[in-house]
């Protein structure tokens, strides 16, 4: 680079800065609109090669507290991931998540073990209390107050999807936290109570409480049963999958059929052997991935010649951006099982194989200056997956 040059790049550099931090306001208050984000350059993004998308998350710390953990994939352990947050939770029996909410996000949830119990409250005033096995789903919009508990014996484990990736489990509102930083006579005129009832509260937050396992059948709330309009619990695997391929399966669970679900679509996919489900991208979504099985390899490509490949194991977490091209297939000798979530209540995604059968072959002769006879041999719908050797 010539100093000229260099000198215009550090200039252009710096209005750069200057106009992502101006951006990250009108981020901040736009977020779950991901129509803004067109517009704005995402350093992440806009290096010459692309960034990891992958994070392995089984395989960090997270929070420990007894045998309950709580295990997150943010911006700070996966920068790229700006759009969606996970966390990946364990709850032994007789541990709850305690009351809390979270301010910047909406919470989905998928479970993989066990059986977790939800009360959630809106500002209507209505609460849900509501049971959840392995394949159950739930969506509480952001802000409104919740708290999970595991039912039985057996340790639950969950997944967790946020749609804000600066979202952080470690800083939500918990009860305990914000009860222990009152003054007991405020809290006593608060609640018409003498102040010695909060004598021995918890002075932090507790996160994780324990205590005895709960009931089989949830008792009644204080204020008896009032019950909100809209479910926050959509059983998915129950249902069958809503599309089958040879090469494999998927479940969707977006707004239309989970009403509550605004923000958020969840997808099971599951892949043979072999399978790819095949090159496309969402024109209006993020998409954060789990490996609940499996062996698989992620592809990426970014434009301007960016491509990128990352082979992801059970535990791991991956990132595509809104609007990135990218691919999923099994590598592996067994069938794997990821769980996707999207930030948009509407699934839309455009796939290559139906782009190309959406073109008359002379146009595709002419892009790639191939005889459009060719282009007779390609499919003429929809791939969406293909299996092994086809
Ligand atoms: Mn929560
Ligand atoms: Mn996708």
């Amino acid at each position: 680079m010539s100093d000229s040059n260099r000198r215009n790049f550090l200039a252009g550099a710096a209005l750069f800065a200057a106009t992502t931090t101006a951006m990250l306001t009108s981020r901040a208050t736009e977020a779950g609109d991901p129509s803004f984000m067109n517009n704005v350059p995402d350093p992440a993004l806009s290096g010459k090669e692309l960034p990891t998308f992958k994070f392995a998350l089984e395989k960090s710390e997270g929070k420990v507290i007894g045998k309950s953990s709580g295990k997150e994939a943010t911006v700070l352990q996966l920068p790229i991931s700006k759009g969606i947050a996970g966390v990946s939770m364990r709850l032994e029996p007789g541990a709850m998540r305690e009351l809390h909410w979270h301010a910047t996000a909406a919470e989905w949830a998928f479970v993989v073990e066990g059986r977790v119990r939800t009360t959630v409250i809106d500002p209507q005033g209505n609460a849900e209390t509501n049971d959840f096995g392995p394949g159950d789903v739930w969506y509480f919009p952001r802000g409104h107050g919740h708290m999970l508990e595991s039912l039985g014996n057996e340790s639950a484990h969950f997944i967790l999807i946020f749609d804000n990736g600066y979202f952080s489990e470690f800083g939500t509102f918990s009860i305990s936290d914000w009860i222990g930083h009152t003054p007991k006579p405020l809290l006593a005129k608060n609640f018409g109570v003498p102040a010695s009832a909060f004598d021995g509260f918890p002075k932090d937050e507790v996160y994780f409480a324990r205590g005895a396992v709960p009931p089989e059948q949830p008792a009644s709330p204080l204020q008896g049963r009032k019950l909100p309009p809209q479910t926050h619990k959509y059983e998915m695997l129950e249902q069958p999958p809503h599309k089958i391929f040879k090469g494999g399966r998927e479940w969707r669970v977006d707004s239309s059929r989970f009403p509550i679900s605004k923000t958020v679509t969840g997808v099971i996919l599951d892949l043979e052997p072999g399978a790819l489900r095949e090159l496309h991208w969402h024109p209006n979504a993020d998409e954060w991935q789990y490996v609940i099985e499996g062996d698989i390899s992620v592809t990426m490509f970014g434009s301007h010649g960016r491509y990128r490949t990352e082979t992801m194991e059970m535990g791991d977490v991956g990132y595509i951006p809104q609007g990135y091209g990218h691919s999923i297939e099994n590598i592996g000798k067994k069938p794997c099982r990821i769980l996707i979530g999207f930030n948009s209540g509407t699934y839309e995604a455009i796939d290559l194989s139906q782009w190309f059968a959406g073109n008359p072959t002379d146009v595709l002769a002419t892009n790639f200056s191939k005889p459009a006879s060719l282009f007779e041999k390609f499919p003429k719908q929809d791939v969406f997956i293909s299996s092994s050797g086809e």
